[in-house]
């Protein structure tokens, strides 16, 4: 096997992050994965393993443009189908290693991926994921900016429970993920959330806000 020429977390919850950092408060854009980031090939919840994994290029721009602007990219993911046996551990870690791989290709690094095999403290929407990225890095003594920081993800507002934003009823399998964001806002006011159907439609050309929000609606 050939090594990588990119610097990569080698397996979850490792931290990859530049030299001499000590001191600096980070700027993190959080992402779930399935549907935000990939999609599998056979239509499962989540790729089994490497060869069912497929990016969804429409992150490319934005994810280029963050990694440019000195976020640190992160991955937040449920994956309970772990615990249900539905998926084993070693074919979720080789899907997430090809996935960093593939997007490292195109020049976006990723620094950080966990997730929840479990129905407890770390499955979204609880914090616990956001909560242990940010002891690792007060451990390498950073910081996080939770005011500019935010979140991306699919399972925003659920069909049958939630109305979106607009008014209309909600399309989502799911709210973990915005709720996810609301409850870091709780003690992080400022935090923000974003579906990728809006995150990643607009054109990298339009820039970010310092905040890391869309330019303009
Ligand atoms: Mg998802």
């Amino acid at each position: 096997m050939t090594e990588s020429r990119f610097r990569l977390p080698a397996r979850r919850r490792s931290l990859v992050l530049p030299a001499d950092v000590a001191g600096r408060t980070f700027r993190v854009a959080f992402f779930d994965a399935d549907r935000t980031l990939r999609n599998s090939k056979s239509g499962r919840p989540s790729p089994r393993g490497s060869s069912d994994m497929v990016i969804l290029k429409k992150s490319f721009a934005r994810l280029k443009e963050l990694s440019e602007a000195g976020y640190l990219l992160a991955i937040v993911s449920n994956q309970a189908g772990i615990d249900l046996g539905y998926i084993t551990h070693a074919e979720v870690e080789e899907a997430f290693q090809a996935m960093l791989k593939s997007f490292a290709e195109k020049g976006i690094l990723f620094s950080y991926y966990d997730y929840a095999e479990l129905y407890d403290e770390d499955r979204k929407p609880e914090p616990g994921m956001a909560w242990r990225l940010e002891r690792q890095l007060q451990l390498a003594g950073c910081k996080i900016n939770w005011a500019e920081s935010f979140m991306v993800g699919d399972a925003a507002w659920k069909r049958g429970s939630d109305l979106k934003p607009d008014g209309t009823p909600g399309e989502d399998h799911s709210n973990s993920d915005r709720r996810f964001a609301e409850n870091i806002a709780l003690k992080h006011p400022g935090f923000g959330f974003f579906h990728p159907d809006d995150y990643f439609r607009r054109k990298a050309a339009a820039g970010h806000t310092r905040s890391g929000e869309p330019a303009h609606e």
